[in-house]
């Protein structure tokens, strides 16, 4: 028998399984929540929700330091986590096993704690074109302290990374080599065996981001021979805030604390200098994450079974939801995917011609589905593949086919309406038809009205897009370095004109319908004011008034605190 049986796992995620039942008879799905966002973190299982609550109402003490029971129980359960993991992966001690906050904080621990203290002016540092920012920023960090170079290994075609190339960027000048496992945006399983060991070759120091890859591959570090492997606990299921760093203790050894406080000294001195603890504590300064340590080991408890099944059923099945999803879309015209082939693990990423992607996301969120657009934390890989952005579908095992073929018809309506929009514009502009826009709704109290008059997501999206539509486009000539508004994930521009009675007017335009919608809604709110009434303003009052904010509460994702900032900057320069 199958170990893993699709509907048993997805029955453990009550997010997933509770989200709005009054909703699951009208789609026909099993829930109204189609969340295809698992790349980004994945949904929790009962046990791991149940064993945070159990912690603080059973469990809570500090560990590792007082002399009675609770602690001893919690410490207990903390360690025994470690060495869970430690089994999971395949680490030869415990010692080797560092909690951190996730993947980020753990190269981070080794771009300062051992790179930093090693690095000499002109020693190379070799990423991958495709790297997450988490694992190209420390690197950049460390390379500018110490004179260090950063070179890029270039992909094929399909994504993975070049391995014809190694021998011309992997050279005896290279110190460190850092590559994710499996690329957060193109889901390709990158060769790192034969890059691990070129690094080896060259006494080069190997470390892995294995952020995406831990929830679909059995990993055994010992066998793979890398120098680091890290990961963070909720891209497996698992709680935010718990992290690994998996390093060879001969390494970890030998390299300082990355920070110093409690729990990481042996003695502290003013008059001696004081010395570490032993590892793996010498890198966990401070009271931990011990509830979401705990917890992480109800994770690893719930998916290393699936991991280590001889039937592959786990993984067969995830490949079936790759397999669909991935062909459906290759059938819809206007995809582009943003490398060749299908991706390795259910992470599909593409572009739709000519469509916003910010625009499609956001569409699909009126349809109850939940995908990313944007640069997925890797703008290096969008310039290299000389795109924006794009959309990005993430699965995971609680996933089904049923949801695939929702998200794929509600695509297709969304791309069906936007055509049907477009003919009847142009039909209107050739019969000399110009749009009526209603002037009254330029004013912030109408457009107050005009939203509590408006009920439902599905609604207020359509109301969003509509008012974009009123808004005069900028001049070209206006859309320029100087009116850009940085941080939007769409690229939008700003202008501000002053009055002698010191009022503000703002134009603005955007690429995204959905950015020029809000920018409406934002503009209402700050032209004829002052620049006193414009700093003063509170933008998540309003949105609350708007009814908005449970789906756009203004944030640097959808670009409205880029917006509101630029606004304001602008207003304090008079
Ligand atoms: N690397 C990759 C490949 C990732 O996908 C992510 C998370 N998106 C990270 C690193 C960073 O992980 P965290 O934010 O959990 O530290």
């Amino acid at each position: 028998m199958n170990l893993f049986e699709p509907h048993l796992f997805r029955r453990q995620f009550p997010l997933i399984e509770n989200y709005d039942k009054s909703l699951i008879e009208k789609n026909g799905l099993t829930s109204s929540l189609i969340y295809f966002d698992n790349a980004a973190t994945t949904q929790k299982p009962q046990q791991v929700i149940n064993s945070q609550q159990h912690y603080y109402q059973r469990l809570n003490a500090n560990v590792h330091r007082a002399s009675h029971q609770l602690s001893s129980k919690a410490t207990f359960a903390f360690e025994n986590a470690r060495t869970l993991v430690q089994n999971f992966i395949g680490a030869n001690s415990v010692k080797e096993i560092i909690w951190t906050k996730g993947a980020t904080e753990s190269i981070n621990i080794v771009a300062q704690s051992l790179a930093r203290n090693t690095l000499i002016p002109g020693d190379e540092v070799v990423l991958c074109a495709s790297e997450h920012h988490a694992n190209i920023v420390p690197w950049q960090i460390v390379a500018e302290q110490t004179g260090a170079i950063i070179k890029v290994l270039p992909l094929t075609n399909s994504g993975y990374i070049d391995i014809d190339e190694i021998d011309n960027i992997i050279t005896n000048n290279t110190k460190f080599v850092a590559c994710a496992h499996i690329s957060n945006v193109l889901g390709r399983i990158n060769p790192i065996k034969e890059i691990i060991a070129k690094a080896k070759s060259v006494g080069a120091i190997s470390l892995i981001d294995g952020a995406q890859a831990i929830a679909h591959l059995s990993i055994d570090v010992q066998s793979l021979e890398c120098d680091f492997y890290v990961f963070s606990a909720h891209k497996m299921y698992g709680p935010t805030g718990v992290g690994v760093l998996y390093g060879k203790e001969e390494h970890l050894e030998r390299m300082l604390p990355y920070q110093g406080g409690g729990e990481m000294i042996k003695a502290v001195s003013f008059t001696q200098a004081t010395t570490f603890n032993e590892l793996p504590f010498k890198f966990e300064a401070g009271t931990p994450n011990v509830a979401g340590v705990i917890a992480f080991a109800e994770s690893i408890d719930f998916l290393a079974p699936f991991l280590a099944d001889d039937t592959n059923s786990y993984n067969l099945y995830e490949q079936k939801l790759v397999d669909h999803c991935f062909h459906a879309l290759a059938k819809i015209e206007q995809v582009k995917f943003i490398v060749d082939g299908k991706p390795d693990i259910g992470v599909i990423a593409f572009t739709l011609t000519g469509h916003h992607n910010q625009d499609i996301a956001t569409s699909l969120d009126t349809y109850g589905i939940a995908i990313r657009s944007g640069h997925h934390c890797a703008m290096p890989l969008m310039a290299y593949l000389n795109i924006d952005g794009c959309l990005r579908v993430s699965l995971a095992a609680y996933n089904t086919i049923a949801e695939i073929d929702y998200f794929i018809e509600s695509l297709k309506n969304i791309l069906h309406d936007a055509a049907f929009e477009t003919i009847n514009e142009q039909v209107s502009k050739q019969a000399g038809e110009v749009r009526e826009t209603d002037p009254s709704v330029n004013e912030m109290d109408d457009i107050i009205s005009l939203f509590s008059n408006t009920k439902g997501w599905d609604s207020r999206h359509r109301e969003i897009m509509l008012l974009g539509k009123t808004l005069p486009r900028l001049d070209k000539a206006l859309r320029n370095e100087n009116t850009l508004i940085s941080g939007c994930e769409s690229l939008a521009w700003l202008k501000a004109e002053y009055n002698k009675e010191g009022l503000y007017t703002f134009s603005a335009d955007s690429d995204a319908k959905i950015i020029r919608g809000l920018l409406v809604i934002v503009l209402a709110a700050f032209n004829n004011k002052t620049a006193q009434q414009i700093i003063e303003f509170n933008i998540n009052n309003y949105f609350s008034d708007l009814g908005l904010m449970q789906h756009l509460s203004p944030s640097r994702g959808n670009g409205l605190l880029a917006i509101v900032a630029k606004i304001q900057l602008l207003s304090r320069e008079n």
